[in-house]
């Protein structure tokens, strides 16, 4: 039973208040669910003060981007085991926006992936397509480039620690939703290329959704089999919408 993860990208938005207020909503409104769990990802500065707030809850913490490298001279960059130090037990790595906006490669994104499990992180690792690539039927050969890029470096036995989140690139931030069928035919796809290495971390990894999901769709996603929850951008910046959210994945269980 894979169980499902709703993660909240908070981006670069929020300040102290702010957090405050949204993660105290979060907390105090969070289903009591067995098969669901919860999480925030808010902006490096924020990590310290969500730890101290999550603590004691059943709130996860997550960071949005780490560096691949341990320690050194790498000015302004996180290291894997400052996020692990802070409390984090996630990282999101190869979110779409920093393949695009800061050049990160399918192989930098793996190097990321493997540092993080190194560390004893679990990385939520994002893979997704462009509305040209889907239009032009590249969807599939994407992924397997993007997932097949970690998979050579890290080996199959890794992904027994971590998350997928199937993000459609045209989905983010548009208020355009994959519909559940086709993302379940990614999601199919990604659990099958997993499965040909294999079948056992391939039937236990939870797989994510992102990409305008909102209280009104997760019903939807989420009752596809191959999705596993979602990772929420937009939406997990009010408790309302996040919670709704929470509460269509608890409602599956
Ligand atoms: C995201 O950025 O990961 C995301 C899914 O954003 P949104 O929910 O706003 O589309």
């Amino acid at each position: 039973m894979r169980g499902f993860l709703v993660a909240g990208n908070w981006k670069m938005n929020g300040r102290n208040a702010v957090n405050e207020q949204l993660a105290g909503e979060i907390i105090a409104g969070m289903p009591h669910s067995d098969s669901v769990e919860l999480l925030i990802c808010p902006p490096y500065p924020y990590l310290a003060s969500m730890a101290a707030k999550v603590d004691g809850t059943a709130l996860a913490l997550g960071a949005q981007n780490l560096s691949e490298f341990e320690s050194g001279a790498h000015t302004g960059e996180i290291a894997p085991g400052m996020l692990l130090d802070v409390g984090c037990k996630y990282v999101i790595v190869g979110h779409s926006e920093r393949r695009a906006m800061y050049g990160e490669s399918n192989e930098c994104v793996a190097r990321k992936f493997a540092a993080a499990s190194k560390a004893g992180l679990q990385p939520i690792l994002c893979v997704g397509e462009t509305l040209e690539d889907r239009e032009a039927g590249r969807t599939e050969k994407v992924i397997e480039s993007q997932l097949g890029a970690v998979l050579e470096l890290v080996g199959i036995e890794t992904f027994a620690t971590a998350v997928l989140a199937y993000e459609p690139v045209w989905a983010i931030g548009t208020g355009k939703t994959a519909s559940p069928d086709q993302a379940q035919d990614v999601h199919k796809h990604i659990r099958s290329i997993l499965a040909a290495q294999d079948d056992n971390i391939a039937s236990q990894v939870r797989i994510l959704y992102g990409g305008s999901v909102n209280g009104s769709n997760a019903d939807g996603l989420f009752a596809m089999t191959d999705i596993d929850g979602g990772l929420i951008g937009g939406a997990s910046l009010k408790s309302a919408d996040f919670l709704a959210i929470a509460a269509a994945a608890a409602s599956q269980g």
